[in-house]
């Protein structure tokens, strides 16, 4: 490649760029104190934040995985840019004109092949929606616009989402954009045009309505194309193919015009055409995306979670909207195989006429496609009710197939504290009692058929009355009596460092309630805590510990409160302890060296914390 970028103008690119904007139009940033901000790392699979960027030293920096660099750096790692590319990117968008140094063979026309490939390919995409769009007000695209009227698009609309038409003819853009200067490979590879067997190259995309795809920053990258015509044999939607600058397993159609809103409102509705992102933003559901030609995968997760910011303390809501029929229920379906990290947030609506958001809005207005989004249904339930409803629940057979094909869903439930909740909700559906079902649902999670006598549940319950019961009890008195001293320091121990069932319900109730830190006591919190128990007894209980005497004479301080909350964790931390040491006498250091070490610093870095921990416990004694 020819020429370089003059070190001048690089310097100037870094110092007018804002770090945080370019970052932001991938990853949703919240601040992190002292000016700086964090998000979920894109170039490593996390669940709590640990991408750091420094606005104000323009650097950015993942303590997970160790990436780190400046503005340049980040484009090229997260969208696969050359350096140049980088470069001209940021360039154009802080309006600087690049200045750039020829090589000896460089010739006097070196100017355009040294741009970079993206670059080149966005601008062709660019030139062709302008032709594109400027088609569709032509006679031959009548057809075209009738098709958006009839789905309730007007003009606007079509302007808005820069709806287009592929006229007629073997190579009416391919031709415009040789004469704008675009050369024969880079409309190949950006997939605008294809040569023919003869030879000579033609348009991907004829006689069809178009929808420009364009990446998270707004840049076009592709097409999807509808068939409109009898006689067209293509299939009905035509997308561009795979390319540089075009993956279908990461684009998401309407996501430029949504992420904004997806990160406001911490929810995303996925939904299946380009129709129904139009029609849902126009009746005020700003947050639609949609897959383009392909199903929802992994990738796509990937794009969402850093838009929601999800992790455990920001829970994002993912909402698909299906047809009821077969193909968007198995859709559904393999939503919950894929990650189950996100099975809990994940939402279902179907429409009960069966119809998609374009043709709702149609029948029954806007108000109508609103109420369908906010009448989800959580996947689960809904995985639960399709599985049921392939058997006769009349019969005992068919009572207990359903309850062998369903105890694996509620098994995989990621989120623990849930499935005592399901297990009555399944018995219920079921119509069986609570023990055979909850029998089956530990079976199932513990990989043993449900008939292999009776299932011991993988973590031995504590007795009630042991050490490490009482001081979880304790930890819950005080949050539930004393919220406004347990406040921040109950908050952060989490869920799982408790050990007994029941309490971890509670616990995940104060959590659901708001959080120990934001409540201000009396029977207001009570009441708060106990609607938000998942279960009977989780509710007993939290009428009990709200009057039971706090285990210290006098009135509780800061201190007992600390003391309370390091003697629960070491009470947890000695158990992975042990749970570790079990493993590492179940790994042979020579074959397994890497695992071997790495549960090794595991197991020291843990004991360390529980030195801290007794530390902390012994505090107050
Ligand atoms: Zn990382």
């Amino acid at each position: 490649m020819a020429g370089r970028i003059r070190d001048e103008d690089i310097a100037l690119v870094r110092e007018r760029t804002s770090i945080e904007e370019v970052i932001s139009d991938t990853v949703t940033l919240k601040s992190a104190g002292a000016g700086n901000l964090k998000g979920l790392c894109p170039f490593h699979d996390e669940k709590s934040p640990s991408f750091n960027v420094s606005p104000a030293r323009n650097v950015w920096y993942c303590f997970g995985c160790g990436a780190g660099g400046d503005a340049i750096k980040f484009l090229m790692d997260a969208e696969h840019l050359s350096f140049v590319e980088a470069v001209e990117r940021l360039a154009a968008r802080a309006g600087l004109q690049l200045r750039y140094v020829e090589d000896d063979r460089a010739t006097p026309r070196a100017s355009r092949p040294q741009q970079g490939q993206r670059q080149r390919l966005v601008a062709a995409h660019a030139a062709a929606v302008e032709f594109y769009t400027a088609q569709l007000t032509t006679a031959g695209a009548r057809t075209a616009r009738e098709f958006l009227a009839q789905r309730g698009f007007d003009r606007a609309a079509a302007e808005r989402y820069g709806c287009g038409f592929a006229p007629e003819g073997w190579d009416p853009l391919t031709k415009h954009l040789r004469q704008r200067g675009f050369s024969h490979d880079e409309l190949v590879t950006a997939g605008l045009s294809r040569p023919a067997r003869s030879g000579s190259l033609i348009d991907r995309f004829r006689r069809r309505l178009l929808w420009p795809i364009r990446d998270l920053t707004g840049d076009v990258i592709g097409f999807g194309a509808r068939k409109l015509f009898d006689d067209d044999d293509g299939p009905k939607y035509l997308n561009t193919p795979e390319t540089p600058i075009y993956k279908k397993s990461h684009v998401l159609y309407g996501i430029d015009q949504a992420k904004r809103e997806i990160a406001k409102q911490g929810r995303v509705v996925v939904v299946e055409g380009y129709t129904d992102v139009m029609a849902c933003h126009l009746a005020g559901v700003p947050t639609a995306v949609a897959t383009c030609g392909t199903a929802f995968g992994a990738d796509h997760i990937g794009v969402l979670r850093r838009l929601l910011l999800d992790t455990d303390a920001v829970a994002g809501e993912i909402i698909f909207t299906f047809d009821g029929d077969a193909a968007g229920q198995k859709a559904a379906l393999r939503a919950f195989e894929d990650d189950q990290r996100f099975v809990g947030r994940t939402f279902i609506a179907v429409s009960p006429d069966n119809m998609d958001p374009c043709d709702l809005r149609l029948a029954k207005g806007d108000l109508a496609v609103r109420d369908l989004v906010a009448r989800r249904e959580p996947l689960v339930d809904f995985a639960l009710r399709h599985v049921i409803s392939r058997f006769d629940l009349d019969t005992v057979d068919g009572r207990v197939e359903a309850m062998r094909r369903a105890a694996p869903l509620v098994a995989k439930l990621k989120d623990q504290e849930k499935r005592p909740e399901y297990v009555r909700k399944l018995a219920g559906d079921l119509g069986m009692e609570i023990e055979p079902v909850q029998r089956a649902v530990l079976a199932a999670a513990s990989g043993r058929p449900a008939d292999g006598g009776p299932a011991r549940s993988a973590r031995s319950e504590p007795a009630v009355d042991s050490p490490q019961s009482m001081v979880e009890r304790e930890a819950l008195k005080l949050a539930l009596q004393e919220p406004v001293l347990a406040g921040p320091m109950f908050d952060a121990v989490e869920a799982t460092d408790y050990r007994h069932p029941v309490h971890v319900v509670v616990r995940a109730a104060i959590a659901e309630a708001g959080g120990v830190a934001a409540a201000t006591g009396g029977a207001v919190w009570i009441e708060a805590v106990r609607d938000a128990c998942a279960d009977l007894a989780a509710q007993a209980l939290v009428g009990e510990l709200a009057v039971e005497p706090l285990r210290i004479d006098g009135e509780p301080d800061p201190r007992y409160v600390s003391v309370t909350m390091a003697r629960l964790q070491w009470g947890s931390v000695t158990a992975r302890i042990r749970d570790l040491k079990s493993r590492i006498q179940r790994i042979n250091p020579v074959n397994n060296k890497d695992e071997y070490f790495a549960t090794f610093g595991e197991l020291l870095s843990l004991e360390q914390h529980a030195r801290a921990l007794r530390e902390q416990a012994a505090g107050g004694l």
